[in-house]
């Protein structure tokens, strides 16, 4: 089976390509064999866009999932539309980057998140300009004003965000990096996607993320609540 490559890993920037048609699902989806389309998974939604056939046919995309194994992606256009698209046929993707863009500034700024409190990170999910983290804490005295001037002094000190993958052997020959690391990575799938913010954090992640923390903005805390004895959650929102 051929999958489905993840231009989105390499470059987060990119809003458009062209791609060859594997074939579709019952549920509406067309699975291409390439894609600029992050597909639904740690908290970050599936992008939305559309694609057009060669003969100018254009059809919104409402969400970005994998497909049951994960080796490839499927773009849900619903079952009419996807009834239309042949196996080999090109069409050309096009990304809602105004949205996407929101989603990896908010996706960021939570990596900060997690440097401005750090502790075991429990859960989180991003949305439309906002975004959250629950936290493994019974009781930290979190103050919203103190942790928003934290996490924006983070943001204005403009850092790169880079990726890199590492393998196992590197990991297990550099014990050190893997102790800086605010996330344990995955063992086992050989090697492990490393995103790095200069001199402020470093951790195992599949996301996309803006290039420089300053192109996040200015962010908020805007609301603390309490999920069980052990559990803060903690939300946050682009001011702009
Ligand atoms: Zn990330």
């Amino acid at each position: 089976m051929t999958t489905t490559t993840l231009l989105f890993r390499d470059d987060a920037y990119a809003t458009a390509c062209e791609a060859r048609v594997l074939g579709t699902t019952p549920e509406g989806g067309v699975i291409l064999d390439r894609t600029v389309f992050y597909a639904q998974g740690g908290g970050q939604p599936g992008d939305v866009g559309a694609i057009v056939r060669a003969n100018g046919d254009r059809f919104d995309i409402t969400n970005t999932v994998y497909g049951a194994d994960r080796s490839q992606i499927v773009h849900l256009v619903g079952p009419e539309a996807a009834s239309r698209f042949e196996g080999g046929e090109t069409a050309e993707l096009q990304l809602d980057w105004p949205r996407r863009l929101r989603r990896m500034r908010v996706h960021t700024a939570l990596h900060l998140l997690s440097v401005v409190l750090p502790y075991p990170v429990t859960g989180g999910a991003i949305g439309e300009g906002d975004g959250r983290l629950d936290f493994d804490i019974p009781d930290a005295g979190l103050d919203k004003a103190e942790i928003t001037e934290k996490l924006n002094a983070l943001i204005q000190r403009d850092a790169p965000v880079t990726e890199r993958w590492i393998t196992d052997e590197e990991l297990d020959a550099n014990p050190g990096l893997v102790k800086t690391m605010s996330v344990k990575p995955p063992r086992g799938s050989g090697r492990v996607r490393l995103v790095e913010i200069e001199g402020i954090d470093l951790q195992p992640c599949g996301g996309t993320h803006v290039r420089r923390t300053g192109e996040i903005g200015t962010v908020a805390i805007t609301d603390i609540e309490k999920k069980g004895k052990q559990n803060r959650r903690v939300r946050m929102s682009l001011v702009d």
